[in-house]
């Protein structure tokens, strides 16, 4: 199952206060509610291709508005073909249910559309978010390329008053028109944990700060691994070139014609050739520090260099 598929499984095993029941079965058919025609009578479904989205209208309608909806499956007839399941309930219990729930106009058809703006108790702005998460939203899995998550929306109000209760919970939520619709969305992984804590999904929640914690200790190591591999590649590079340079001397007048302390340093260096020159140091039993043998190995390609131009630079150093 997706990650957002758990997700919203978990919200719908959410127990909640009446009231908040009553908010969160308003939103859910404020975005999926439609009324049409079926088998010759007029009928409200609330449909969701979640099938545990599904179980939770069918419990919180027939829980708290003592109706009895049917439950109707069919075959989506584009793209994936998942399965849509519809809650119908007869259109005059429908009625009913919406005016209890603060409609005050109802479409004969199509869309139901939101009722009237309401001021909502603390506790129930939760429940409508949860509502509008479980009726149009989705959230990629962490583990993903980019962190996302997105409450699609049939309507300008319902985004509308959905990014107002998003950002005052201060998660800086953001809209954005698509064609069928507007969208409001969550970017940040940080604020995508808090709106999966502010609607109660909690286990999917610390699934995805597991994801993530492990996505920045990875981050961290490879940015390590980069800086040491960058290290040891200068560390190498610099090795080489003293090599170049020791092996150009001996071709040409060989190390026994070196003063002592510069001959030391070569011969230090033949039998060490990957070490860095701290390393190196120690390898002379600490006698010659590391600035003493970066001195030295400047000496050496002075000399080297001297010996290139003698010649023209026609036998310089093999590359
Ligand atoms: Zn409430």
């Amino acid at each position: 199952m997706s990650f957002a598929g758990q997700t919203k499984k978990e919200l719908t095993l959410v127990e909640d206060a009446p009231c908040c029941q009553q908010t969160e079965v308003r939103a859910i058919i404020a975005w999926n509610g439609v009324f049409h025609v079926a088998e010759s009578r007029r009928v409200l479904d609330v449909e969701t291709e979640n099938v545990a989205t599904a179980r939770r209208i069918y419990t919180l309608l027939k829980g708290g508005f003592d109706v009895h909806p049917e439950v109707v499956v069919r075959k989506k007839m584009r793209l994936k073909k998942n399965n849509v399941y519809a809650i119908r309930v007869p259109a005059i219990h429908a009625e009913h249910t919406l005016r209890s729930l603060g409609w005050t106009s109802i479409p004969t058809a199509g869309q139901v559309g939101s009722p009237p703006a309401q001021r909502l108790k603390s506790c129930c702005r939760r429940a409508y978010l949860r509502g509008a998460f479980l009726a149009g939203g989705s959230v990629n899995d962490p583990g993903g390329a980019s962190y996302h998550l997105e409450i699609s929306c049939n309507a300008r109000e319902q985004a509308d008053s959905v990014l107002s209760l998003m950002n005052q919970f201060g998660l800086h939520a953001k809209q954005i028109r698509r064609k069928n619709g507007f969208v409001v969305y969550l970017k940040e992984g940080e604020k995508i944990v808090e709106f999966l804590s502010i609607i109660g999904a909690h286990q999917a929640l610390l699934k995805f700060e597991d994801v993530r914690i492990l996505k920045g200790m990875r981050n961290q190591v490879n940015r390590l691994v980069n800086c040491e591999t960058a290290n040891m590649n200068k560390t190498i590079a610099a090795a080489v070139r003293q090599l170049e340079v020791i092996q150009l001397i001996d071709e040409r007048i060989g190390l026994s014609t070196l003063p002592a302390h510069l001959r030391e340093a070569a011969e230090l260096r033949m039998r060490y050739p990957e070490v860095n020159l701290q390393e190196l140091s120690l390898q002379s039993g600490n006698r010659v520090s590391k600035s003493g043998l970066n001195h030295r190995f400047r000496k050496l390609e002075e000399i080297a260099d001297g010996l290139r131009g003698s010649d023209g630079g026609k036998l310089s150093s093999r590359a």
